[in-house]
């Protein structure tokens, strides 16, 4: 068993946990309202601007929406954060993406929800296993995930998210570069598959996607013939090959908008649905499928750390002390390089 294996393990607990206690933290209409009024006024007075994910809950994204924020993919979280005049940073989603935004705009202040919002991509992926791995590989070209600690990026070549992933390896590639990719062993497999290259992989997975199943997927493209299948790349290839497009959420949401189908089967995580829906009203969207028969479900699509951006801990962001992102400069700045290289490259694309 992999190192990153037995990381997973520890987390499907942690997620059984979580899954177990959800109901207790449901919110009444009226705590709701006060609390989103709150982080209203909150972020007003502080000059703050929110930036969400599109996997944090429905309220959230809202609230995002309302204040002049954003609800979007890691990238143009970082990107928008980056852009706006904001000097403060309110970022609901998991710690890379916080570490990611500092890194592209350290001077200003980014804060979380909870610096315990984490990613099983990230947590398994520990940097001295992973340098030591890079090391032990001298001849590849090192590409990361954007779903990484600021030294896991430091340590690499270069940084993608999921919608550029392709066309980076395929632009190593024809220049005759072997790569080393990590952390996802899935979205790596895909790229390998999709691009001839030579690629190492790192055992690593996200524990949402890992648990859609080709099987349930099968039965229920069977109920819905007119149905198109969107799939994420962290997703196993057994469901890739049943997809009819493959992408980031971004992409997901504009395959939505562009393909004539009224009805979609997603593979991604269900918070996606609320901001996806908003953009395509008149479409029904179908979650795939995460326990075939006789499996297990750990996450149900519903990824715990994305949840713990809940109205209670957003509404005392700004008065707590073990919220603030903070990335050491130096490792920040050797970070920034593969990450540039990336942003670089897409205005060639
Ligand atoms: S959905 Fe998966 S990749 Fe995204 S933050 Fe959660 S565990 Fe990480």
């Amino acid at each position: 068993m992999s190192i990153a294996n037995e990381h997973l393990l520890e987390i499907r607990e942690l997620v059984k946990d979580h899954l177990a206690h959800q109901d207790e933290r449901k919110l009444s209409a009226e705590r709701e309202e006060a609390l989103k009024q709150q982080i209203c006024d909150n972020l007003r007075r502080e000059n703050a601007v929110l930036i969400a994910h599109y996997y944090t809950q429905d309220a959230v994204q809202d609230l995002a929406e309302e204040t002049g924020g954003i609800v979007s993919d890691s990238l143009e979280m970082a990107r928008f954060g980056h852009d706006h005049p904001a000097q403060t940073l309110v970022v609901a989603g998991v710690k890379f993406m916080g570490e990611t935004a500092k890194i592209l705009t350290p001077e200003k202040r980014v804060l979380m929800p909870t610096l315990e919002a984490t990613c099983s991509l990230d947590i398994g992926c520990p940097i001295d296993e992973f340098a030591e791995f890079c090391d032990q590989h001298p001849d590849r070209t090192v590409v990361v995930y954007a779903n990484t600690s600021a030294a896991v990026k430091a340590r690499s070549d270069w940084v993608v998210t999921s919608s550029i992933a392709k066309d980076v390896v395929a632009h190593l590639h024809a220049q005759g570069k072997k790569v080393l990719f990590a952390p996802d062993r899935h979205l790596g497999h895909y790229i390998q598959s999709v691009t001839g290259a030579d690629v190492l992989v790192w055992d690593g997975a996200c524990i949402v996607h890992e648990e859609f199943k080709a099987d349930g997927l099968r039965h229920v493209m069977e109920e819905h013939p007119d149905a198109a299948v969107l799939v994420h790349p962290e997703s196993p290839a057994a469901v890739i090959e049943l997809a009819d497009r493959v992408g980031s959420t971004s992409q997901i949401i504009q395959a939505a908008k562009e393909m004539p189908n009224r009805k979609f089967i997603v593979a991604t995580d269900q918070g996606i649905f609320h901001t996806m829906q908003k953009q395509v009203p008149d479409k029904e969207l179908i979650i795939a499928p995460t326990a075939g028969h006789g499996a297990t479900c750990y996450s149900c699509a519903n990824c715990p750390w994305m949840a713990m951006n809940e109205l209670e801990s957003l509404a005392r962001v700004f008065e707590r002390d073990d919220n603030e992102v903070f990335v050491d400069p130096e490792l920040g700045k050797r970070a920034m390089l593969p990450l540039q290289r990336m942003l670089d490259f897409k205005k060639t694309l």
